[in-house]
Formats: C-alpha cells, structure tokens, sequence
C-alpha cells in the first residue's frame, strides 16, 4: 500500500491490485483550509455512515465506487478519475446559499421563501469546481464549454444526483432527519463509466437538521455546521447522527 495524497479529511492510498484504500482521519476543516481541528471518532463515524449509504445507493440501482469497508475507519473503492466538478443538491435554504442571496449574489428558486431554513419545494442542483484553491459555483454553460464533462454526461450526473437526494430525504425523514443540502462527486473509470464517488450521506458533506427542533423554530445541526459555527462538541453530534441514521 503506498501512500498517494492527503484530502481534508482523508488519508488516500494505493492498494497492490490498483484499487484506492480511503482512511478516514479525525480532522476536521472548514472554510477552506482556514479553520482546523482534529475530534475523536469522526473518521469512524464517517467511515461508517459512507459505507452504510453506499449499500443501499448501490441497492437502489445507483452505480457507485465503493468496495469494502475494511475496518473502522478505512474502506476500499475503485480507482477513477474524479470529474473537476462536484454537484451539491439543495433542499432547504442554508449555508452559501443564504450568504449568496443576502448578498444579492444570486436569486432564490421559485416559489422559496427569502428566509434562511425555508425549504426548497423542487429542490436546488448546483455545481462547484473541484480542483481549484475555493470551490467557486461554476454554470452548466462553463462545464461543457471547458470540456470538463458533455451535455449527455451532466444530465446524467444530475439525475443520479435527484435519485441519490430521493433516497436519502426519504429514509432520513422516517428517523426525523431532515436533510437540508449535501455535496457528492462522481468519477470516470477506465472505460468511460461514471461512478458516484469519493463519500456520501456523511456529516463531513451533508446539512443534518433534527425535525423536531425545525418545528419548534430551532436549528439543531448534527453536522460540520457544529464544527463552522462553534455550536458545540463535533464528536458528540457526529456519535449521535451514526446511532440515529443506523438504528432500525
Ligand atoms: P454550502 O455551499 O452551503 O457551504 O454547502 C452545501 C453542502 O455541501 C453542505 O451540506 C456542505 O456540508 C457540503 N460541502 C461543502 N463543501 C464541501 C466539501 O468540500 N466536501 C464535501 N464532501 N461537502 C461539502
């Protein structure tokens, strides 16, 4: 196994048979780069929940890179080339889409109340660049004008990435989980097929909102917003969301 690079949260490397070992570390960032912490068992957690929605995207016909999960926090996926845009879906106002809008930077969907926590009654499809120093929300007309992906395969990203919302929103809402946003990738294996890849349904790439707390008018996030907005101990909110998204 050699080592092939550190992402924020992760440690990747390469497996002998070619394949990716992903070790889910217990560091945290936020605003990119800016802010930096490390919490215990984060990369359990993360690991975990990564592997518990990869099962059951793959079990609803969403064609996706993991492999494994060879222990608590590592997991093997396939190699791919991962696209230069990630995609965010949007169910509820929040994070940089409020901060965009407060700023006159971008106009809410239709039919969406200009208040932070409104929900979205069609949902909301973004795209971000990956590779670049801050992700910076990118227009379908600049994706396939740089030739980072065609028409046909932007379409397609986009409908896996409704279908993966779908599925999640639904089961989330039954354990009084809202899911406000979340933000996934997609890579290209070696003959051309697109894979949903890197992690998902993770505290590290979604909003999680407690219902309960939503009808009362409260925010309870049990997410990284604890982490971005100092609302208290990470580990703590990231043990919580694992026991109430695997209990059945
Ligand atoms: P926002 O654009 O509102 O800051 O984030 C939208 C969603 O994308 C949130 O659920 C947030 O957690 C997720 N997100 C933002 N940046 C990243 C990132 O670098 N990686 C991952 N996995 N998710 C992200």
């Amino acid at each position: 196994m050699k080592p092939i690079g550190k992402g924020k949260a992760k440690d990747i490397y390469l497996a002998d048979n070619g394949d990716i070992i992903f070790e889910f570390t217990d560091r945290v960032t936020a605003f990119d780069g800016a802010k930096k912490a490390e919490y215990p068992h984060k990369g359990e957690v993360c690991c975990s929940l990564a592997a518990y929605w990869f099962k059951i995207l793959e079990k609803e016909g969403v064609p996706t890179h993991f492999k494994e999960k060879i222990d608590s926090n590592r997991m093997r996926v396939a190699n791919l080339k991962i696209l230069p845009v990630e995609v965010i879906w949007r169910n509820y106002v929040a994070g940089s889409l409020w901060r965009r809008f407060e700023k006159s930077e971008i106009k809410l969907p239709e039919d969406t109340e200009a208040r932070e926590g409104a929900p979205i009654p069609n949902g909301m499809l973004e795209f971000t660049t990956k590779f670049e120093a801050v992700d910076r929300p990118v227009s379908t007309n600049e994706i396939i004008y740089e030739g980072w992906m065609t028409e046909a395969e932007l379409k397609y990203i986009s409908e896996v990435t409704e279908k993966v919302n779908d599925i999640m929103f639904s089961r989330l809402l039954k354990k009084d989980i809202i899911l406000a946003d979340f933000k996934i990738e997609f890579g290209r294996t070696s003959n051309g097929e697109i894979l949903l890849a890197d992690e998902v349904g993770t505290p590290d790439g979604c909003r999680f909102w407690d219902r309960q707390a939503y009808i009362r008018g409260e925010f309870l996030s049990l997410d990284k917003d604890v982490f971005r907005k100092n609302k208290g101990d990470l580990s703590a909110a990231y043990l919580e969301i694992f026991k109430r998204i695997t209990k059945d």
